[in-house]
Formats: structure tokens, C-alpha cells, sequence
């Protein structure tokens, strides 16, 4: 410890990593973080993994922080600094002109699904109000926004139907499909753990060996891509052998006589062909999970990041309801979302087809409640997704771009690809913490502020609102000239002509709760207040004396009739073949998160995990002369890099993984940016790629 009590004070605030929302203080000494205390969260019970632990507070003191505005000098290509003025200047009449001459549509804008709500907020009301146009997203676009689709349109709502500490304490089973939450939710991951040791069931579903196999009853090393063959043959066995709960069915669903005859096909031993599965293993997990009275399916991007994600979600709600597991404690549907304010960031509106609370561009009443609360005409056409903005700019139909905190040329599939699109922008701005590989293309750098900087709300996995806490100042340092980054958008959008009055967070979250109806009785006052001070509110919350939402579809779904979609298996767009003959998956580890722009700036993590690898089968590598840790060029149809093999039987032969957290040899460079036809993801989890030796 360098600090003692006396010296310090103690911010209670919320980790800025992944979604799990766990709840911890900031000790603060001298207008400096100097440690992180574990605090009982509703989510964390008093623990933390080693991202909040260890990787919460360097970055934010870090002397790579970009500390005043940038603007690229034409002629040398390179950054200088400019004073606010002139920045924001330049970045409301070049977005204005560009509006003039091609329309609202020529622009788009992305919001940050690390900061708070009430940043996305106006991002998204900045988009539509100056821009003029729906254009506007966030990145759940390449994680979960097929689960935003499938459970939206299945059940009626796209989220989590369960609080992660129902659907991992005293529960009969856990059907894990897709998803480490060992590396990637660490504290769910904790929990899910302890539930097997006390004698919880545990399905595995992955074409990995992840950590959690070890504790599993049942491991379906499926083959990568077909987890809409795993779910209908699962489906299969169940009708087949009655394991249905038909009144269920009958009473709360519609659409099961097409599906049963979809799934009639999927006869065990046909789907242990397609997923190079055991059908016997096959028929025991769907004994397993049916009979089980509380029994959760939990999974995450190894289902929604498919070109066949919604379909593959969807097959999780089918799941669930046939065996009426919806709509009661120590069940549900539940995805684990990635990043901090994944959640937060869709329900605040950052998509092109919703306005906050998935109030639908598409309806004319919504719109016209917008136009009468924001004073100004909306664009009614949906916009474009995130991922078709990039293709769009590539064929100028897309001239200018804000992105808020995003680095997609090192998360977004086929980094090629990305990085012609943001060179063929006339002008593109980033607000940002750090001069990312993506910050580097701009043509204008806005310095924004982290999580510790500021007010606000992320939600977390579980529909969770929970206050985010100023702990420092570091407009009191003389290198720094940053501003809170809502008064950013507030200034430009007054620049560019729209009349946006001053704001503090409260007041934004206020704006947000009186437009939209799930999250009515939320308030910064209320979330301060004692009777969060446990237990922070879930949405829907509809007024002020609402209780939250735990469990949602409670007695009927958002939708009504929940939906049992129908759907076929079809193999993932790129296969191995001779020329590429294996399959890359990619994913998370424990020690980063996504870009590594916050984690990479602790020196403990980094030296644990500070570069990029590929893990291969052993089979593969003695067949290719590769031993582990040696150097290999992997390569796709897209891109060539250069990593280490880790060896060993993790994959399947076949098979490689590789995490995306390390610019140096980022897997994004093989990636294929097939996209999903409902919700626009790419297919990150299955890619055909061929691994040398470099001699
Ligand atoms: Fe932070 Fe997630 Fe780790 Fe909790 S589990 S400490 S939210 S990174």
C-alpha cells in the first residue's frame, strides 16, 4: 500500500470493463487513484477479477492520455495541437457543409459503449437533431446485437431475462453455450464455478476447452458454426422423448408446429455428424437441461458473432420456452454482454433503427414525440448499421464520420477493409482517451475523459443502472485542457445550429427518463438514494415508485405470445479448403479487455499477457513442424500476420483461436466481415485460414 487511510478518500463507483457491473471504491490521494477496494455489489458480492482489480486506474493517469484537441495538419499528415475553438470550429462547419452538399444521410455517427448513458444519449440526439439522420450506432453492432434482434424478436425484449445472481445461485443445471466467462465475465464466471461445486449441472457448449470444462458434466466440443444444428437436434430429443413443458407451449407460445417439423429432421445421429459431436453426449444434455427444474441457458459471442448469430439466438429462446423455462426465477435466456455499457448504450438509442427504450424509428408517434420534445423535424427513415457504414464510405455514400470512443480498425472484422473506408472519408473526428490505431486516421482528435473523470450510469449485463462516480480532476493539471465530453457535444451541437442548453448528467438522465418509458422511475437521485444503495435499479422502471424488473416475462412477454422461430442449420460463409484448411475462431482473454487501450496501460498485465498468439492443435502443428511458441505467419483470404503458436489440445484439429486484443498481430486482419442479414455482425467465429512456419 502507498497511501494511508487518513490520506485518502473513497469513491463508490462501477468497473469500466466488462458488462458484469461489479461494484467497487476508487481510493483516491491527491487527486490521484492509488487502489481499488471490492465492494458488495448486487453482481459482485464483494469480489473483483484482475481487469478491475489490477487494470482500473493506471490508464487513467497514464502519460499516453491525449490531453488537448488535435487537428491533422493536411500537408505533413501529422497532429497539432489547436484550442478548443478551433476544433470545434472546424468539426460543426465541415459536418454542416457535408450536409449541405450530400445530404443527412452522407453522415453518421458512432456512440462509446464504455461511457455513460448519458454521453451515449446525446450522441444519439446529436446524430439526429444536426446531423439529421439515423445513422447512428454503437459496437454492440459486432457483439450482441444479434441477441438485440433474436430476443426482441422472439420474445419481445432484447436483453438479459434473468439477474446473474438468480441464474448462479441454487439452480439444478447451467447450459453454457458459447460463452468463458472465466476470462471474458470473470465475477459470473467466479459464481457459475462455486454453483458447480455445490452440486449445479454444468452443459458446456464450445469448440474450445475452456476453463470451465474442467468442473463440466457434459463438454460438446462442437464444431465451430453450428450451434443451430446443436440447438435443433437438443430440440429434437426433447419433443421426441416428451421432455416439453406443453402447457407452456400451448398457453404462452406460437409457431411450435413449424418448428417441430423443422427439428423432426435433426435426429441425433445426423447433428453428432454436423457438430463432430457424441450423439449419446448429445441426448444426455438435452435430458439434462429439460428435466432440471431451474436450469439457465447462459451464452454469449460464441452464438451472436455468426452470419447466422440472430438465427443462432433465436434458437436459445426456442430452447428455453419449449421447456418453459422463461418467466421464472433460476431461468431465462441470458446473454452475457461484452463491454461495460453495451447494454446501456442500445437502450440509450445509439442504433440506427430505435430511438432510446427501442422506441422504433419506424412508428410514426415516436417520432413524432421526439420532434416535440426536441424541437426540431427527425429523419423518418431508419439509418444504416455500423458495419454498412464502413462499405458505404468505401463507395462515398458515407463523407463524414464522429466516431465517440470506438476503435474498429482493431475490432471490427477484415481491418483492410476498415481502414480504406475511414481513408476514403472527406472528414472523420474521433473523441477519445488515446491516440488508438483508429484515432490515427482522423482528421480531427476531441480528448475525451474516463469513467473516473465524470458522473453518470452504465447498465450492466443484468438491465442493472448504476451510478458512475467522479473521483478526479484533471483539468486541475496544467498538461491537461480536456472537457466533460456531454459538454463537448453540447457545444457542437450548438455549433452546428441546434439550441442544446447546458446539461449536467443528472439532468441528461432526467431528459432520458421522461422519454423513455422503461427507464421512467430511474434518476440519479433515486440511484443515490438508500434504497439503492444495495440493490440498483433493473429496468423496465416505469415510474418513480417502480421497483425495477428482476426477471422479465413474468406471466406473459414483451411480445405477448413468445415466438418459436423455425430455422434451418447452414453452414458458416467461409469454410477450410485446401487452400485454407482451418477454421479461426476469436475471443477474449482474461487479462484485456477488447483493444487493450485501458489494459494495455498496466504493466502488471502486460507482462503477463502483452502479445499476440494463435493456439493451434497439436496434430496440426506437428504435421506444419510448428512447436509452441514459436514465431508463424497466419493468413486469410484478407490479410497476412505474423503471432506465436501456443500448442497444445485446447481446439480441435482443424481449428485455431486467437484473442483480438493485441494490434500486433491482430487475428482482425483475417477475419471475414460476413454479415449477419438480420442485425449486420460479422462472422468473427468462423474464418478458413492456413498457419506456417516462418523458416
Ligand atoms: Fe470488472 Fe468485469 Fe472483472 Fe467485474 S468481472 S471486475 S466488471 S472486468
Amino acid at each position: 500500500k502507498e497511501y494511508r487511510e487518513w490520506q485518502t478518500k473513497k469513491v463508490r463507483t462501477t468497473c469500466p470493463h466488462c458488462a458484469t457491473g461489479c461494484q467497487y471504491d476508487l481510493v483516491v490521494k491527491d487527486n490521484k487513484i492509488v487502489d481499488v477496494i471490492a465492494a458488495d455489489g448486487p453482481s459482485n458480492h464483494g469480489k473483483l477479477c484482475v481487469k478491475g482489480r489490477s487494470g482500473s486506474f493506471d490508464f487513467v493517469h497514464s502519460p499516453d492520455r491525449i490531453k488537448y484537441p488535435l487537428i491533422k495538419n493536411k500537408k505533413t499528415g501529422e497532429f497539432e495541437r489547436a484550442s478548443w475553438d478551433e476544433a470545434l470550429d472546424l468539426v460543426a462547419s465541415k459536418f454542416m457543409e457535408i450536409k449541405k452538399k450530400y445530404g443527412s444521410d452522407s453522415l453518421a455517427g458512432f456512440a462509446c459503449s464504455r461511457s455513460p448513458n448519458e454521453d451515449v444519449y446525446m450522441v444519439q440526439k446529436m446524430v439526429r437533431t444536426c446531423f439529421g439522420t439515423n445513422n447512428t450506432d454503437n459496437c454492440a453492432r459486432v457483439c450482441h446485437s444479434a441477441s438485440v434482434a433474436g430476443l426482441a424478436m422472439t420474445l419481445g425484449s432484447g436483453a438479459m431475462t434473468n439477474p446473474i445472481y438468480d441464474i448462479t445461485h441454487d439452480v439444478d443445471a447451467i447450459l453454457l453455450v458459447g460463452s468463458n466467462p472465466e476470462e471474458a465475465h470473470p465475477v459470473v464466471g467466479m459464481q457459475i464455478r462455486q454453483a458447480v461445486q455445490n452440486g449445479t449441472k454444468l452443459i458446456v457448449v464450445d469448440p474450445r476447452d475452456i476453463g470451465l470444462t474442467k468442473y463440466a458434466d457434459i463438454h460438446l466440443k462442437i464444431e465451430p458454426g453450428t450451434n443451430i444444428a446443436f440447438a435443433n437436434g437438443m430440440m429434437h430429443i426433447m419433443i421426441e422423448e416428451n421432455l416439453i413443458d406443453k402447457k407452456f407451449v400451448e398457453e404462452r407460445t406460437e409457431g411450435f408446429e413449424e418448428l417441430a417439423e423443422i427439428v423432426k429432421d435433426y435426429t441425433p445421429e445426423k447433428v453428432a455428424k454436423i457438430c463432430h459431436i457424441e450423439k449419446e453426449r448429445l441426448i444426455e444434455a438435452a435430458r439434462m437441461y429439460a428435466t432440471a427444474n431451474k436450469a439457465p441457458i447462459i451464452y454469449c459471442l460464441g452464438v451472436t458473432e455468426h452470419s447466422e448469430g440472430t438465427r443462432g439466438v433465436m434458437s436459445m429462446s426456442n430452447m428455453a420456452m419449449l421447456c418453459g423455462k422463461l418467466g421464472r426465477e433460476g431461468c431465462g435466456v441470458n446473454p452475457l454482454r461484452g463491454q461495460n455499457n453495451v447494454q446501456g448504450a442500445c437502450d440509450m438509442g445509439a442504433m440506427p433503427t430505435d430511438f432510446p427504450g427501442y422506441q422504433k424509428v419506424k412508428n410514426p408517434d415516436v417520432v413524432k414525440k421526439f420532434e416535440e420534445a426536441w424541437g426540431v423535424e427527425l429523419s423518418k427513415e431508419p439509418g444504416i448499421h455500423a458495419t454498412d457504414v464502413f462499405p458505404a464510405a468505401i463507395e462515398g455514400k458515407i463523407k463524414g464520420l464522429y466516431i465517440y470512443g470506438e476503435d474498429p480498425v482493431v475490432t471490427d472484422a477484415d481491418t483492410t477493409h476498415i481502414i480504406k473506408a475511414l481513408k476514403s472519408l472527406d472528414f472523420f473526428v474521433i473523441q477519445e482517451l488515446f491516440m488508438t490505431e483508429t484515432a490515427q486516421l482522423a482528421d480531427v482528435i476531441l480528448p475525451g475523459m474516463s469513467y473516473a473523470e465524470k458522473e453518470g450510469t452504465f447498465s450492466n449485463t443484468e438491465r442493472r443502472v448504476q451510478r458512475v462516480r467522479k473521483a478526479v480532476d484533471l483539468t486541475q493539471n496544467p498538461e491537461f485542457d480536456i472537457r466533460l465530453d456531454t459538454d463537448i457535444i453540447i457545444d457542437l451541437m450548438n455549433r452546428m445550429g441546434y439550441p442544446q442548453k447546458q446539461m449536467t448528467s443528472a439532468e441528461i438522465m432526467d431528459e432520458i427518463a421522461s422519454l423513455t418509458p422503461s427507464f421512467a422511475g430511474i434518476s440519479h437521485e433515486r440511484l443515490d438514494s438508500e434504497e439503492c444503495a444495495k440493490n440498483a435499479l433493473q429496468w423496465p422502471c416505469t415510474s418513480k415508485d417502480h421497483p425495477g424488473t428482476p426477471i422479465m416475462h413474468v406471466g406473459k412477454f414483451s411480445r405477448g405470445l413468445g415466438w418459436l422461430y423455425p430455422t434451418e442449420y447452414t453452414p458458416s460463409k467461409e469454410l477450410p479448403d485446401e487452400e485454407y484448411p482451418l477454421f479461426l475462431m476469436t475471443g477474449r482473454i482474461l487479462y484485456h479487455y477488447t483493444t487493450r487501450a485501458m489494459t494495455g496501460r498496466t504493466p502488471g498485465l502486460m507482462e503477463i499477457e502483452g502479445k499476440s498468439f494463435i493456439e493451434m492443435n497439436e496434430q496440426d502443428a506437428d504435421r506444419l513442424g510448428i512447436k509452441d511458441g514459436e514465431l508463424v505467419k497466419a493468413s486469410s483470404r484478407r490479410g497476412t500476420i505474423q503471432t506465436t503458436a501456443r500448442v497444445g489440445t485446447k481446439v480441435s484439429p482443424g481449428e485455431t483461436w486467437m484473442p483480438f486484443h493485441f494490434p500486433d498481430g491482430n487475428c482482425n486482419w483475417l477475419t471475414n466481415a460476413a454479415l449477419d442479414p438480420f442485425c449486420r455482425i460479422p462472422e468473427y467465429k468462423v474464418c478458413a485460414i492456413k498457419v506456417e512456419k516462418i523458416k
